[in-house]
């Protein structure tokens, strides 16, 4: 066997997307998970989300022979000698993290290297709280294997950075990679895949423990987190000063390279599966610790309100949501996938339902998850033109692509009232304040 064959324990989105871009490389990769219909997928090379480019790279290996899923995570780890460890770090009611995954898939690791001759490593990519590698995924591979961490197997975190939307080019294309080893052997064996995998593009390696990587990442997610409440707070101050634009604000901060211009893009705040499990983790450990963060509770409180805004903009315009038809353009998370959990469409469509409103929602590729969501309180439309049909108002949530190519003239010839909420910033409110009613977050009138 050589090292160039890895497995990855998890299916999501980290685990899957590492898998294909590991594989459309050359390397024989086995992913595992517990849910068979995944494996008949994964194998059919159908992929159970959608990502940008992931189906037709993903069929593409499995036809090769360079992917497979098995339902066994033993059987990954004795075919290979290096295994992620990629399942889901969800919240907890209290907002602290859930580690079950990670005992779990530990132990199935720990299970399988019981059998297995050779050095074998481990590397923990899942986002966790800081002493988790050390304190719980070690201790339990060691019982379970009856092996010595640092001397039959070695044990690394190197925590993910890839976005959806752009997980693949992430994944092919990182900033830098983090690589928290347990010993020098471990650091060793993981930067040389490195090597190997990204030749003359490798990013810049930080070799540092466990515990550091660990807490980087949390760090990484809560700054940009903390960037984005930031600018949705001067947002809301921009809004209540007449012909001031929060847009014309962040470019006049972001070209300051102290500053940078990214992440400034006020809005109805971030959703997803990271920053709000991950600002909350954050902050339940802290409290652990015996610390409380003003700072990043004030993120979060910022950011649990924002999708209002949407509400109060549109009530602006309309007055009374009862009994309207309110059409929202947009449901992921982010443009560039169909993920919708922890999504600002969801609030903003619960507090329209709430206000009595009637709601018509479209979006290019979460339709699906989002019948789970609403099932039959909403209604579905088919496209972006057919959720517009005779509403009263629109909010547009996620900033996909199409809905930035609507014209003025398609919102009037469209709608039954032109109240249009650009939650987004897609729209040039110089062009939409004389054709519709409009109002967009951070829009001083
Ligand atoms: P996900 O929920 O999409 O996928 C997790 C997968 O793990 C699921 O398919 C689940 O069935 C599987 N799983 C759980 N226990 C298992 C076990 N014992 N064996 C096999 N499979 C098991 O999660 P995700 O979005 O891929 O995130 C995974 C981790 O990476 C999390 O810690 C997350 O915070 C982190 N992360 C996610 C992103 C992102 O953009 N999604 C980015 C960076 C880091």
């Amino acid at each position: 066997m050589t090292s160039e064959c890895i497995s990855i324990v998890g299916t999501g989105y980290v685990g899957l997307v590492t898998a294909v871009g590991f594989a459309s490389r050359g390397y024989k990769v086995i992913t595992s998970t517990h849910d068979s219909e995944k494996v008949a997928l994964i194998n059919k090379g159908v992929a159970p989300f959608f990502e940008a480019g992931l189906e037709e790279l993903l069929r593409k290996v499995v036809r090769e022979g360079y992917l497979k899923c098995v339902l066994d995570c033993g059987e990954a780890v004795l075919d290979t000698d290096i295994t992620f460890i990629a399942v889901g770090t969800p919240s907890q009611q209290d907002g602290s993290i859930d580690l079950q995954y990670i005992r779990r898939s530990a132990r199935e690791i720990g299970e399988a290297l019981r059998r297995k001759e050779g050095y074998h490593l481990v590397v923990v990519k899942s986002t966790v709280v800081p002493g988790t590698t050390v304190n719980m995924v070690r201790p339990i591979i060691e019982e379970y294997s009856g092996k010595r961490c640092g001397v039959d197997f070695g044990l690394c975190m190197s925590p993910e950075f890839l976005r959806e939307g752009s997980a693949l080019f992430d994944t092919l294309h990182p900033d830098r990679i983090i690589i928290g080893e347990w010993d020098k052997k471990s650091g060793d064996v993981f930067e040389s895949l490195c090597v190997g995998f990204y030749r003359e593009d490798l990013p810049p390696v930080i070799r540092t423990n466990p515990s550091t990587a660990e807490v980087v990442k949390y760090a990484n997610n809560a700054f940009l987190a903390t960037k984005i409440s930031f600018i949705n707070t001067i947002a809301n101050i921009c809004e209540r000063i007449p012909g001031v634009d929060v847009t014309t604000v962040a470019k006049g901060i972001g070209l300051d390279q102290r500053i940078n211009s990214r992440f400034l893009r006020a809005g109805l705040g971030y959703g997803g599966s990271c920053f709000p499990k991950d600002v909350k983790a954050l902050i339940a450990f802290s409290k652990v610790l015996g610390y409380d963060s003003v700072l990043l509770n004030a993120v979060e409180d910022v950011n649990n309100v924002q999708p209002y805004r949407a509400v109060e903009l549109l009530r602006e315009l309309v007055c009374s949501l009862e009994g309207k038809q309110i059409a929202i353009l947009g449901l992921a998370f982010k443009p560039g996938t169909d993920d919708m959990r922890e999504a600002v469409s969801i609030k903003v469509v619960n507090k329209l339902l709430k206000e009595g409103a009637r709601v018509i929602v479209y979006d290019p590729f979460s339709m699906e998850k989002a019948r789970e969501i609403f099932g039959d309180r909403v209604t579905y439309a088919s496209t972006a033109t057919e959720c517009l049909t005779d509403a009263e108002g629109c909010i547009v949530v996620t900033e996909w692509d199409e809905f930035r190519s609507l014209s003025v003239e398609d919102f009037v010839k469209y709608m039954k009232e032109p109240n249009v909420v650009d939650g987004r910033r897609i729209y040039d409110p110089r062009r939409f304040g004389e054709g519709v009613r409009f109002r967009a977050v951070g829009l001083g009138v």
